[in-house]
């Protein structure tokens, strides 16, 4: 009897299916991590097989047949199987969408898992090929130009001179020519770079994780930027190859910049593979093939390449393990650090996460001796620490944002040819407009926000939902002539500045100046090899560049992440403030960072620049705690988001009334359940946003509880009217 397959497919169903293997293809063809098509609906889909059985909860002969599986081996090794699943109910997630989330897009269209190959055609020695090929003067040239090498021409460079594969093959028929077919070996720089001496407690980190392989363990590695922490992780990867091991290195999505590239080609003479967002679908499958074939033996990539499939992998390393864009926000909402942990966990490897500014989540991991800590406290080189300096911006007049004292400082700064940061988390002009007699503001017609005023090019762009109109020439309600720009964007900073400092080059860094693929690096060459210079950027200039001729660095807009309905927002302003802060005084010049705010007296910010970001993050430890929010907690949030608002709403209560029943059987360890309420976004391009939120203080019957709702196929059934989405750990509440 031929075998049952279970199938994963790719639709937004929490289940998988069952297939009768094809009679025809041998039974041991098919593994469990295949992939297979098989008939869905009036379709041919291509499923991941997930078990090979002999029973089925079916009958028989109510089940499809299944056609041959496309893979030899399994695409899927028993470790990315288990992964996927338990990701799949971790995150109470469609299995298939897990699986094909962790695929490249050309081999979910079921392409061959292979390398990249190139066709090489070389000449038979033939005699008289003139007289030959007299009648046909393009073969000829053709000919010629592929005899010229002896050891041949790849289609590639034929196709460079106008000939297609066509041509080529017209020759092989008259036996003129014949073809070849070579793996491209992927690019090995050879030139590897002298390491530094490890400093002691470079030494003590490296030594740490290194006794630690073939076993798992978490590390923390907290060290302030430039303390060495990416020549910590060189020197483990380093072991780690030497062991004959892959090493999986993970950098947030801002920090995949050729910088970081160029360090890793520089040190090592093994092949790496890149997997980020940057890459077209050939490229992708290429990297993805090389790592799964054992080609690649260093793989670094952002978020999803913590699904690369590695079958020697030794160690995994997280950057700036601290950093939002390691959470998937849409979709199968997955964080790439705890699957990453959970990989480690599985495979017994060690696994370091690095940072500056570590997570209240990690930071609480130490202190429950889940993770163990290791620090760098010295800056490596002899780079000082900055000062930090507080205006009160309630005791003076501002100038579209900016303090005299704030002025005066930088001018002495760049006075000395040293370059300024400005730091403004808001691009466009001014985030709204408003009408001095009506009161009447630039609000977005489909969403609950402002829409921000943008200048060269003039337009009005809401941030949230992409909407754009002209600048309003008059209020459109009482048709005052004269609207007033509120607030502060980079554009009118920039525009403030240039007045101001007339004969100094100002450098803006946000969406709307950085565009283009390479476009940031070419600006990040210029502030490089730049002195004397004003830099305004937003996020994007915070995270992990050098600049080692800025000396001052103020951020202009510190409240904004002070008082958020977010619970995270602090956490965030901490992290923010600080790795800010470590762009400042890169080498011998000694940095400062100014801070403007309207709360001077603001304890955790005091806290955070008098004792710095470990006192700032255990304060904020205890309000979790005493709040008993996350990491004290175990969140999950269900969203629902609908064109009339009590859809949205009544489709969360039926959710709520459901479990709160549930609950109440679970007992003392109930899970609390919170809404639902408006999200703090109430309206997003044109539809109407619920939350109800689930808390409780262990995580089993959290997720019992979540499967057992997500059972109750008939309110999901009758879900038309809402969209909906669960996220578990959410980490943005908005
Ligand atoms: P981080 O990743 O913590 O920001 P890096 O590893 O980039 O720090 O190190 C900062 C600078 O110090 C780099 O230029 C690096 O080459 C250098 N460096 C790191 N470790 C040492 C060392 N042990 N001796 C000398 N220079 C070092
Ligand atoms: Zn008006
Ligand atoms: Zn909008």
């Amino acid at each position: 009897l031929p075998p049952i397959i279970e199938v994963a497919i790719d639709i937004p169903l929490r289940q998988t299916f069952d297939y009768i293997a094809d009679p025809d293809t041998p039974t041991a063809a098919y593994q469990a991590g295949m992939r297979v098509p098989v008939p869905f609906g009036r379709k041919k889909r291509i499923g991941i097989i997930t078990q090979v059985k002999t029973k089925s909860d079916f009958p028989l002969n109510k089940l499809k047949k299944a056609d041959a599986p496309i893979d030899g081996t399994p695409i899927f090794s028993e470790e990315m199987l288990h992964l996927c699943l338990f990701a799949s109910e971790y995150y109470q997630a469609p299995v298939g969408e897990v699986f094909f989330t962790a695929l490249p897009k050309a081999l979910r269209e079921g392409k061959a898992c292979e390398l990249p190959q190139v066709r090489i055609w070389t000449a038979n020695p033939i005699d008289n090929v003139e007289q030959t090929l007299k009648r046909a003067p393009k073969q000829l040239r053709l000919y010629q130009l592929i005899r010229a090498q002896a050891n041949g021409l790849s289609q590639e460079v034929i196709a460079e001179q106008d000939f297609t594969l066509r041509d080529c093959q017209t020759l092989a028929d008259k036996d003129l020519i014949s073809q070849r077919v070579e793996i491209i070996e992927p690019e090995v720089n050879q030139n590897t770079n002298q390491a530094p001496v490890l400093n002691d407690e470079q030494a003590i980190a490296f030594e740490t994780v290194t006794a630690a392989f073939n076993t798992y363990q978490c590390f923390l590695l907290e060290g302030i930027t430039g303390s060495g922490k990416t020549e910590v992780y060189c020197r483990i990867v380093e072991a780690a190859l030497a062991q004959g091991k892959q090493a999986l290195v993970l950098v947030p999505e801002i920090g995949l910049t050729p910088q970081t590239v160029y360090r890793f080609r520089q040190r090592f003479s093994v092949p790496i593979c890149y997997l980020h967002s940057g890459l077209n679908d050939t490229e992708r499958k290429t990297a993805w093939c090389q790592a799964k074939l054992g080609q690649a033996r260093i793989i670094i990539g952002t978020r999803s390449a913590v699904f690369a499939p590695l079958n020697d992998l030794g160690v995994i390393i997280i950057d700036e393990e601290h950093d939002g864009s390691y959470k998937q926000q849409e979709g199968f909402r997955y964080h790439a650090r705890s699957l990453a942990i959970m990989r480690s966990f599985h495979q017994n490897i060690p696994i370091v996460l690095g940072t500056a500014t570590p997570s209240l989540e990690s930071f609480a991991n130490v202190e429950n001796g889940r993770y163990q800590l290791l620090k760098l406290n010295q800056r490596a080189g002899d780079a000082k620490p900055p000062t930090f300096d507080i205006i009160d911006c309630r005791k003076q007049r501002l100038t579209e944002g900016l303090s005299k004292n704030l002025v005066s400082v930088m001018r002495e700064h760049l006075a000395r040819d040293e370059q300024v940061l400005l730091f403004i988390n808001r691009r466009g002009y001014a985030p709204v407009l408003l009408c001095p007699s009506c009161a009447w503001m630039s609000d977005c017609p489909r969403c609950s926000a402002h829409l921000t005023m943008h200048q060269q090019p003039r337009y009005m762009q809401c941030h949230h939902c992409m909407h754009q109109c002209a600048v309003p020439t008059k209020c459109p309600r009482c048709e005052t002539p004269r609207l007033s720009a509120l607030g502060l964007g980079t554009q009118r900073l920039e525009t403030v500045l240039e007045k101001e400092f007339p004969d100094t080059q100002i450098v803006r860094i946000d969406r709307d100046t950085i565009r283009r693929k390479g476009e940031l690096e070419k600006t990040l060459d210029k502030i490089k090899n730049g002195r004397r210079q004003i830099l305004i950027g937003t996020q994007m200039l915070a995270k992990g560049h050098h600049f080692p001729n800025v000396s001052l660095v103020a951020i202009i807009d510190t409240d904004s992440g002070l008082f958020s309905s977010d619970f995270r927002a602090m956490e965030r302003t901490g992290q923010l403030v600080t790795q800010v802060a470590g762009r400042a005084g890169r080498e011998s010049i000694c940095g400062k960072v100014i801070l403007q705010t309207y709360h001077p007296d603001h304890p955790l910010l005091n806290l955070l620049i008098d004792n710095g970001y470990n006192a700032f993050a255990k304060a904020c430890l205890n309000d979790r705690r005493a709040a008993a929010l996350p990491p004290f907690s175990h969140m999950a949030l269900f969203r629902s988001q609908a064109q009339n608002p009590k859809a949205a709403n009544d489709f969360l209560q039926q959710i709520k009334d459901v479990a709160d029943n549930l609950s109440k059987d679970g007992g003392a360890d109930a899970v609390q359940l919170l809404g639902p309420v408006a999200a703090p976004i109430e309206k997003k391009a044109g539809f109407y946003r619920m939350q109800l939120m689930a808390l409780s203080s262990s995580r089993k019957p959290l997720q019992q509880l979540l499967s057992k709702v997500l059972e109750q196929k008939e309110i999901f059934a009758n879900a038309r009217q809402a969209r909906w989405s669960l996220d578990v750990d959410p980490m943005d509440m908005s």
